[in-house]
C-alpha cells in the first residue's frame, strides 16, 4: 500500500519475512518527466509483489523511473535490477558500490569473523543465512555514482547527499532544504537502533557513526524519513538518544570484559540483546553474525579511544581493558 507523506512523495511499506526490522519504507517521488524511487526492499518475491502493487496504485511508469540508494544493505539494493528500465539511473555511493567490485568481499568478512572467534564450523551456515547473501541483486546494478553534496532533483525536490558513513562507510542521506525533509536511510531510525557493525580493523565505523550524527544534528529539519517503521520523531532529540545509546553500550562492553582477555565473539556472547531469545545459544545464526559484528564496532571504538588493547598477533584477536 502507498501513502501519500506530500505533494508527489509517497511511501510504499515492503514487508521483510523473518527479518527485525519487520518492512523497509521505500519513498517514491512522482515527477512531470522522471520519478524517482528512494530504496526498494530484498530481491525476494514477497518484496518485489508489494512493491509492483505499491508502484501500480501511484500509476508509475518505470520506463521514467530512476532510483537512489541510500546504503549497499540488500533490503535497500535487492530489487534495483528487476525494478529498473533500460533508461533508469540508479544513483548509489561511489563508496558502497566498490563493495559490488569485489568477489572476494564475502569470503574476507567470513575469515574476519573467524579470527574474532566466531565458531569455524558454523560459518558457512551463517554466511548461508545472511540476508545480504541471499537476498542481494543477482547482477550487479550500472550505478551513477554519488559524492557527499551532489544533489538528485525529482518533482520539484531538490535532494542533496549528505555522506554519512557509520551504518555503512558509504551510506548517504537526502536533505531537501527548502522543505526541511532529511531522508535519514538507516543513519536515524526512531523505534529501533541503526546497527552499527565493524568487520575489519582498519575502520571504525562507531567512531565514523558518532562524527556523522554531528554532521547533520544542525540542519534544520521538519521532517525525517527513516529507512524502517514510523517517522514520528525529532532529529536532534533521536539523535542525542543515539549517541547516549552507543556510549552505554560501550560501558557495557567494558563491563563484559571486567579483568579478563576476550575475543569480541564471547563479549557477543556476554552483551544485552533485544531479542526474544533466552540464552545466546538460543539466538538464530543470523543474529549472532549482526551481535558479532556489533560488539567488534564497539570494541574498535573503545580502542580508539584508549580504553582497551587488541592482541592481534595470535590465530583469534583478543581484547583486555587498559589499566590506568
Ligand atoms: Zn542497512
Amino acid at each position: 500500500m502507498a501513502d501519500e507523506i506530500r505533494k508527489n512523495l509517497y511511501r510504499i511499506v515492503v514487508p521483510l519475512p523473518n527479518s527485525p526490522l519487520k518492512d523497509l519504507n521505500s519513498y517514491v517521488i512522482k515527477g512531470e518527466n522522471r520519478n524517482l524511487i528512494i530504496d526498494t526492499g530484498f530481491n525476494r518475491s514477497v518484496c518485489y509483489e508489494a512493491m509492483l502493487k505499491g508502484l501500480a496504485e501511484l500509476e508509475m511508469d518505470l520506463n521514467k523511473t530512476d532510483f537512489m540508494l541510500t546504503h549497499m544493505h540488500a533490503d535497500h539494493t535487492g530489487l534495483v535490477t528487476r525494478l529498473a528500465s533500460e533508461t533508469s539511473r540508479i544513483f548509489f555511493s561511489r563508496i558502497d558500490a566498490r563493495v559490488f567490485d569485489d568477489d572476494q568481499s564475502w569470503q574476507s568478512l567470513v575469515d574476519f569473523a573467524q579470527i574474532n572467534g566466531f565458531p569455524a564450523d558454523e560459518l558457512q551456515k551463517a554466511l548461508a543465512s545472511h540476508p545480504g547473501f541471499k537476498y542481494s541483486p543477482k547482477q550487479k546494478p550500472v550505478f551513477t555514482l554519488l559524492d557527499d553534496g551532489d544533489v538528485i532533483e525529482c518533482g520539484g525536490y531538490r535532494l542533496q547527499c549528505i555522506a554519512t558513513p557509520g551504518h555503512t562507510q558509504g551510506h548517504i542521506c537526502l536533505y531537501e532544504k527548502d522543505r526541511k525533509i532529511f531522508v535519514s536511510g538507516d543513519h536515524i531510525l526512531f523505534d529501533i537502533t541503526p546497527h552499527i557493525e565493524s568487520w575489519a580493523y582498519t575502520t571504525n565505523s562507531l567512531a565514523d557513526y558518532m562524527a556523522s550524527l554531528d554532521k547533520v544534528y544542525h540542519l534544520p529539519v521538519d521532517l525525517v524519513l527513516p529507512g524502517h517503521r514510523g517517522f514520528l520523531g525529532n532529529l536532534k532529540s533521536r539523535i542525542d538518544e543515539l549517541k547516549i545509546h552507543h556510549r552505554e553500550r560501550a560501558d557495557e562492553v567494558m563491563d563484559v570484559l571486567g579483568s579478563e582477555t576476550l575475543h569480541a565473539y564471547d563479549i557477543a556472547a556476554g552483551m544485552t540483546w533485544d531479542i526474544d531469545c533466552e540464552t545466546w545459544e538460543d539466538f538464530p545464526i543470523a543474529q549472532k553474525w549482526f551481535a558479532t559484528g556489533e560488539a567488534i564496532a564497539h570494541l574498535r571504538y573503545l580502542e580508539g579511544e584508549g580504553r582497551i588493547s587488541r592482541n592481534a598477533k595470535q590465530e583469534i584477536v583478543t581484547f583486555r581493558a587498559v589499566l590506568n
